[in-house]
């Protein structure tokens, strides 16, 4: 497995499964059969309901905790002064006393500060080591400006929207200069969680320029896209509850794209977003409680 090292030298499988909209009763053969397969890496979040079975999955799964990368998310409910409790219902519910990533699920642009104390949390969770490395996801450039400004450890990674319809190249090299890496949600282009998403679009997986490249490689559209993100010194985190799925998306370091195939990938920029505008995430939208563990 391909691994990338974060800021503060901690080392991170490249690809990870994610879990959203995973329900928790296929949570655990999902995370089971990414176990098997040889995935190391699990994307979850406190806001998905299903922590729960992604620890009871790698309890049950016997590979060694040092071996596996846990990756979570702090919900907006549990910014400010609830963000060490927030930490402390994630790591009672995965059944884990060190969190390996911890990042900020969105900024709260109205409520900036609260956005700050909350990481600031994050901060204290890593100087006391019950978490390797924390981070952020959704942040825009104008957030992470501030975010660098007013805290002192830089994000070891940045989660965001990140497939050739939707690239958002000036936060990626806002990342890249500040040594926050990008990790690619929605790598193959999947989101539906978003009221009237892909009413009106293809998907990225039926696009004819990426058709056409995985047919010269004798591979699957979503391979191709996670070669892309791969290629581009991303992390990736392709969600599925299907075992050849799962398989399938795993099953991408034995082929390269050509330059003029990145390039190609690159063109398809559409510049519209698929997930909720992280401008207008505010705690009274988007702030259901996160439940006790
Ligand atoms: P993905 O790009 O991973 O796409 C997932 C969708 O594609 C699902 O419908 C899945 O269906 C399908 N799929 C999976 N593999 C294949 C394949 N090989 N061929 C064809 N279809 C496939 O989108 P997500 O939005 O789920 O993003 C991935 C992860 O990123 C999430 O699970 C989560 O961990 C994280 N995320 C983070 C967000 C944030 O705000 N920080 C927001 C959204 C996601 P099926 O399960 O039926 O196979």
């Amino acid at each position: 497995m391909q691994t990338l090292t974060l800021n503060n030298g901690v080392e991170m499988p490249a690809l990870g499964l994610g879990v959203f909209q995973t329900p928790p009763d296929e949570t655990i053969a999902a995370v089971t059969a990414a176990l098997e397969l040889g995935y190391r890496h699990i994307d979850t979040a406190a806001a998905y309901g299903n922590e729960r079975e992604v620890g009871q999955a790698l309890r049950d799964s016997g590979v060694p905790r040092d071996e596996v990368f846990v990756e979570t998310k702090i919900w907006i409910s549990d910014y400010g002064y609830e963000t060490l409790h927030g930490f402390d219902k994630s790591a009672a519910k995965l059944g884990l006393d060190q969190i390996d990533l911890l990042i900020l699920h969105q900024a709260l642009p109205s409520d900036f500060d609260r956005t700050l104390d909350a990481y600031r949390a994050l901060e204290k969770l890593l100087a006391d080591g019950t978490v390797r490395a924390i981070g952020v996801s959704n942040f825009m450039t104008d957030h992470l400006a501030t975010l660098l400004d007013a805290t002192s450890v830089v994000p070891a990674v940045n989660q965001l929207e990140i497939h050739p319809y939707f690239q958002q190249r000036a936060v990626l090299d806002f990342d890249t200069d500040h040594g926050i890496l990008n990790q690619a949600w929605s790598p193959i282009g999947g989101i539906t969680f978003y009221p009237g998403y892909g009413e009106d679009r293809r998907s990225v997986l039926q696009d004819p320029a990426v058709t056409r490249i995985a047919e010269a490689h004798g591979k699957s559209p979503a391979q191709v896209l996670l070669r892309w993100g791969l290629q581009q010194g991303r992390s990736v985190i392709p969600k599925s509850t299907k075992r050849h799925r799962i398989a399938e998306n795993l099953d991408v370091f034995d082929f390269e794209l050509t330059a003029d195939e990145l390039s190609a990938l690159d063109a398809l920029e559409t510049g519209r977003r698929g997930g909720p505008e992280p401008e207008a995430v505010t705690l009274a939208a988007y702030g259901r409680a996160i439940p006790e563990a």
